[in-house]
């Protein structure tokens, strides 16, 4: 694999979209495996033959193959936007509220709260999550409009919305959500109110984007806190930094080690299907397909990033 400070003439050298249509042919040939995600009512109707990839890379290059345009539930992938945003707030305080290795264990269990004091694993598991959402209550007055405005902004898309009808069928079947906040409560790690707490992170579960919309929306995470969709510093290099050592480390799962070695990219999935990665110092991409893989990772996702690290050679490693 190529050094990443190489990649000013990796980009050069390789035929990107003639890599993603590759991919895409690929990827289309295996549709039907993995499962959608039916635990929320709403997104088990996705139908599962479908898949997108976006890259946009820090050059201007944009390339969009499949589905790319097609709007999908983020899901989970919203942990990365809400992690910037609490850190933005709170600063290195946020780490003795919620840890950063990996969990090891299902996204939304409980087990591991009880024998480390309420203190989740990780900001991109369910219950680290829902600990960010409280710290984002905590210091902004219209918390769900800072996270649409940040969304908006990083993307590029001043139509991003919550879909109303994910957010209903999440809300009424998030039973092991209600669990994880007042468990965490009982420990006296969540603030506020947990409904608040709870509306909140299903707000930014139910966010409806496309592929495109969050390959540019963590385009500053490959150029160290600056996004070049808006021409602003998002975030300081420091924690840009850090951000994409727990997407590695912690973004796809239980899954995050065998991630790694395939792919070997800081990412985030969730369980709309969605999955964006960073090439520090070079791109983002995203890659959208609704099937999921038994550790809630999008089956062909995955594959896809496999085959662009492969074909490309572009990884951290
Ligand atoms: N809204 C989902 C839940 O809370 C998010 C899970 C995910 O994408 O990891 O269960």
């Amino acid at each position: 694999m190529a050094p990443i400070s190489d990649t000013a003439n990796v980009l050069a050298r390789h035929d990107l979209p003639g890599i993603l249509a590759a991919i895409n042919a690929e990827v289309r040939e295996r549709f039907g495996e993995g499962r959608v995600a039916d635990y929320i009512p709403m997104l088990g109707s996705v139908p599962v033959d479908r898949f997108g990839m976006a890259l946009v890379a820090l050059d201007g290059q944009v390339h969009c193959v499949g589905d790319a345009r097609e709007p999908f539930s983020v899901q989970s992938v919203s942990k990365v936007h809400s992690l910037t945003l609490a850190l933005e707030v709170a600063g290195a305080e946020l780490w003795d509220r919620v840890g950063r290795e990996p969990s090891g264990v299902p996204f939304n269990s409980l087990v591991q709260l009880e024998f480390e004091g309420g203190v989740p694993r990780n900001p991109l598991i369910n219950s680290g999550a829902l600990v960010v959402a409280d710290v984002i209550l905590s210091h902004y007055q219209r918390p769900r409009e800072a996270l649409l405005e940040f969304m908006r902004a990083r993307s590029g898309n001043a139509s991003v919305g919550v879909d109303r009808e994910v957010f209903a069928s999440e809300k009424q079947t998030g039973y092991r959500n209600t669990a994880l906040v007042n468990f965490i409560r009982s420990f006296g790690n969540i603030h506020n109110d947990i409904d608040a707490v709870l509306d909140f992170y299903y707000a930014q579960c139910s966010l409806e984007m496309d592929c495109l919309d969050l390959a540019r929306s963590v385009l500053f995470l490959a150029d160290e806190g600056h996004c070049p969709v808006s021409g602003v510093g998002v975030t300081r290099p420091d924690r840009a930094k850090r951000i994409n050592a727990v997407m590695l480390t912690c973004g796809t799962y239980d899954a995050a080690g065998d991630f790694a070695f395939h792919v070997g990219l800081p990412a985030k999935s969730g369980v709309g299907g969605g999955i964006v990665a960073v090439v520090p110092k070079v791109m983002s991409l995203c890659v959208w397909s609704p099937g999921l893989d038994t550790k809630g990772n999008s089956l062909l996702g995955g594959y896809a990033l496999h085959r662009f690290t492969e074909m490309t050679g572009l990884s951290i490693f």
